[in-house]
């Protein structure tokens, strides 16, 4: 099989309250959402998003922040509340200089939207899905059904104007054995794209697992850790659906992660991660 070269883009970062990443088993949804941090301890973490050129087709992965939070390429508080709302506003601010939108990066790497095969959503937080009506015309966008309903049952959570006409297909995860709960999709049916779900931060996250020749793979696991340290130390984050299957997910991270077939393991928010591309 021939290469696969996965680009890990930032697009974007978001300030929050640091419990929100790392609130631990305990927190508070109002520690995690920012009502009770300072503006001077709140922290800024990259938005990351991924393009996979795959054998069998081009991939991305999540969307990051959308142009429309800062038209003019800075810090725009009325824009994000438009686009967010403002309880979302309060709990994560964002930023996204010129250029740096998932649409156009791709655009400098002389990727169309269209020429896009599957924009994969590892969930549907305004970090994620924020850009996505930016990639709307790829062949296919996917998101897990129990995604879908997490979304619908947590209104304020999630904002559902983000993807409002785009057209997102569900797809079930499926009992493979594979992943902390044995649930997972594999995408091309030939193992090398499984989206393993990794339930706890949302109900239908999942972590991107890409398998090159000869085993070796490259695990990008989202919000089911904010930095390595979150599967070192079993830190759960502030905002959660469910905790215990958080601590189960981040379990399965680090036995992946520290296994000698792993190439890179990378959260979607770990400010030591910079952009680069990997050769698998
Ligand atoms: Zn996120």
């Amino acid at each position: 099989m021939d290469k696969i070269r996965i680009h890990v883009f930032h697009c974007g970062r978001v300030c929050v309250s640091p419990y929100l990443p790392f609130g631990g088993k305990h927190c508070s949804l109002m520690k995690a959402a920012g009502l009770t941090t300072r503006k001077k301890d709140r922290i800024w973490l990259p938005v990351s998003a991924y393009l996979v050129e795959h054998p069998k087709g081009k991939l991305l992965i999540d969307t990051g922040w959308s142009r429309e939070i800062s038209p003019g390429g800075v810090y725009d508080r009325m824009a994000q509340i438009h686009h967010m709302s403002f309880p979302l506003y309060v709990t994560n601010q964002g930023e996204i200089a010129k250029g740096m939108a998932v649409n156009e990066q791709l655009r400098t790497l002389g990727i169309r939207p269209e020429d896009l095969d599957y924009v994969l959503l590892t969930h549907l937080d305004c970090d994620h899905a924020s850009g996505v009506k930016q990639v709307k015309g790829a062949k296919h966008i996917l998101v897990s059904e129990d995604e879908i309903a997490c979304a619908g049952r947590h209104p304020i959570r999630y904002r559902a104007s983000m993807w409002k006409g785009v057209p997102l297909s569900g797809f079930s995860f499926e009992n493979t054995g594979i992943g902390p709960c044995g649930k997972s999709f594999d995408l091309f049916e030939d193992g090398s794209i499984q989206l393993v779900n990794i339930p706890g931060h949302s109900d239908g996250l999942y972590a991107v697992l890409i398998t090159g020749d000869g085993g070796r793979y490259v695990l990008l696991y989202s919000d089911g850790g904010y930095s390595s340290g979150s599967w070192r130390q079993l830190i759960c984050s502030g905002i959660a659906t469910d905790k215990k299957n958080q601590i189960k997910s981040l379990e399965w991270i680090a036995k992946m992660s520290r296994n000698k077939n792993c190439l890179e393991s990378l959260a979607n928010h770990d400010p030591d991660v910079i952009p680069h591309t990997i050769l698998l």
